[in-house]
């Protein structure tokens, strides 16, 4: 039945959408009930009935409760070793590789984000309660300390995505911690660091993450190869394939939902090539900030048992 369906898509847009940059108020939530007429009996009677009832529920507001209206505030994260150890990584990065993703989020994003950093040496690295708890999204990058990082940040971390904040893992940090407390799976692949040439292909071309990116693939000229098997769960989403040189191909951007939150898997970004300065690049990372920042109702993410039931249950019998 295409009119249902149609139908109910225009209902849930109207009702549900939680669009943070769209401005002024919206409209009220019309009353179905009153404005189509629908047969007592019919399956898209009852459930227009039921949403009626359900509707004291709906915030009749932009954002849902719990939303931000604000900016995105995005805090990236980068262990900081290979820039500071390393002088032609410097040369490249000479504010971190955290510096050069930041610059690349505002310059694309502008107002529509607040961008933090944070690193490895910083007390708790510089990932607090307080920091945790005001980030929308965290981006990861590290390489050489995976195991330097605490277990209580971690699970900070994996607390705060269960709740909705958005996680971009980038490059090396398939390895990290946290990816693979999410994951559940080694998370490891096949490299060779050659500087050969990687071909994304794109393979969801209707994905939001890859919206501005014209053409079927883009190309960086020098990459260290990341190759399959990527030892990850199957992932929601998979929206890059990319092509080496020498042969080998990876799933470059996954996409996973783990409870309300969305988790970005990127692959590009070797320390020691100016990738994270490819227009491509930081144009998928900025539309990959904007996909996974928190959205949707309400999350617990804990057991309870339902004693009493909302309605009576005839199955029970008379139980008095
Ligand atoms: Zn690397």
């Amino acid at each position: 039945m295409p009119e249902t369906i149609g139908f109910f898509g225009v209902g849930k847009l109207m009702v549900g959408t939680t669009d943070r940059h769209v401005g002024g108020k919206q409209n009220p939530a019309p009353d179905w009930t009153r404005s189509f007429r629908f047969s007592d009996h019919s399956r898209l009677g009852r459930y227009l009935r039921g949403m009626s009832r359900k509707s004291e529920h709906v915030e009749d507001t932009e954002m849902g409760e719990g939303e931000m209206q604000g900016p995105v505030r995005v805090t990236v994260w980068n262990e900081f070793i290979h820039e500071r150890a390393k002088p032609e990584v410097k040369a490249i990065y000479p504010d971190g590789i955290h510096g050069a993703i930041q610059t690349g989020l505002v310059d694309r994003l502008g107002e529509r984000v607040v961008v933090t950093t944070a690193t490895l040496d910083q007390p708790e690295h510089g990932l607090s309660e307080t920091v945790v708890g005001s980030t929308d999204v965290l981006i990861w990058w590290g390489h050489a300390a995976h195991e330097e990082v605490s277990d209580e940040v971690v699970e900070r971390i994996q607390n705060a995505v269960l709740g909705g904040m958005g996680l971009l893992v980038l490059h090396s940090g398939h390895e990290s911690k946290i990816f693979r407390r999410l994951m559940g799976t080694t998370c490891m692949l096949r490299w060779r660091d050659d500087g050969e040439q990687e071909r994304l292909w794109v393979v969801d071309p209707g994905h939001p993450i890859l919206e501005g990116i014209d053409g079927e693939y883009f190309e960086i000229p020098q990459a260290e190869m990341y190759g399959e098997h990527f030892d990850i769960p199957s992932p929601d989403e998979l929206i890059l394939i990319s092509w080496f040189e020498g042969g080998e191909v990876f799933r470059s951007g996954c996409t996973f939902r783990r409870g309300k939150g969305k988790i970005f898997y990127f692959r590009p970004g070797h320390e020691t090539f100016p990738i994270y300065y490819q227009p491509e690049v930081q144009k998928i990372m900025a539309n990959g900030v904007m996909w996974s920042s928190p959205s949707g109702g309400d999350y617990e993410g804990r057991g309870r048992q339902v004693a009493t039931p909302l309605n009576s249950i005839r199955s029970f019998g008379d139980r008095s």
